[in-house]
């Protein structure tokens, strides 16, 4: 059976010094074996984050990352140095990062071999618009995110990456997306995944749900079939992430 996988996206909150205190007051709630728990943090309180947590079952992740290894490429985080300060995981091609910072499919697609070629697990995003939704175009779109996303890894790769499907219209508003519908895609991008790959990798990929999120929906979303965990905003950053990560 897939472990679940829980994880906070902490966005553009907490300066160093509240990231700590955020780490401690949510270290003892947080506590559960079952299931992964990461905290995709700012880069600047990945040092930090890292620190604080030391000793506890929070693994840490990073919000972005570039595809070079260093250079001229004034203000971007490098894989290596992520590797280096002790992140795990790291989240590529968020809507935001797309939509307010022009990522493509193929810059996504360039971090997601770079991650793997660093040993770091990438959480890479998709989900569509409200528009697409309404146009009934939501898994033609998805599908494309995924297939460049993935485009050249291996099945070895493929299985070790977590996908995280986040409805635009459900990030930040509240809407979260009805478990029917949660399932609906996920269950969707895997057969994505068995198509491009095979059963057994899509078997083994874990599918997180993201977009609003909270202690009172996660057990219902967390219980469906292809609904491997979350991806969690503006819950993560509260004391409820305790409730989330222990939602059983
Ligand atoms: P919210 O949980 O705040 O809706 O954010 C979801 C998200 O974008 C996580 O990456």
């Amino acid at each position: 059976a897939r472990k679940k996988i829980i994880a906070g996206n902490w966005k553009m909150n907490m300066t160093p010094s509240e990231a700590v205190k955020l780490v401690e007051t949510l270290k003892p709630l947080v506590k559960n074996d079952e299931v992964d728990v990461v905290f995709c943090v700012p880069a600047i309180d990945i040092v930090p984050v890292v620190e604080a947590a030391k000793g506890t079952n929070i693994q840490v992740g990073a919000e972005n990352m570039y595809f070079e290894e260093k250079g001229a490429y004034t203000g971007e985080i490098s894989p290596n140095m992520l590797v280096d300060a002790g992140v795990k995981y790291v989240v590529l091609g968020h809507s935001e990062r797309r939509g307010y910072f022009g990522e493509t499919d193929e810059d996504i697609n360039k971090k997601m071999h770079k991650a793997f070629e660093h040993g770091l697990t990438p959480i890479m995003c998709c989900g569509e618009s409200l528009e697409q939704r309404e146009q009934g175009v939501t898994m033609d779109f998805i599908r494309q995110q995924v297939k460049i996303g993935f485009q050249g890894l291996t099945a070895d790769q493929a299985k070790k990456a977590v996908i995280a499907y986040e409805p635009i219209w459900a990030i930040g508003t509240g809407k979260t997306a009805t478990t029917e519908q949660a399932q609906e895609v996920c269950g969707k991008i895997r057969e994505c995944i068995a198509e491009v790959y095979d059963d057994a990798t899509a078997a083994e990929i874990r599918i997180q749900y993201g977009g609003s999120v909270n202690s009172k929906t996660a057990a219902d979303l967390f219980a469906q079939a292809d609904i491997d965990g979350g991806l969690v905003g503006g819950a993560s950053l509260k004391e409820e992430f305790g409730q989330i990560v222990n939602y059983k």
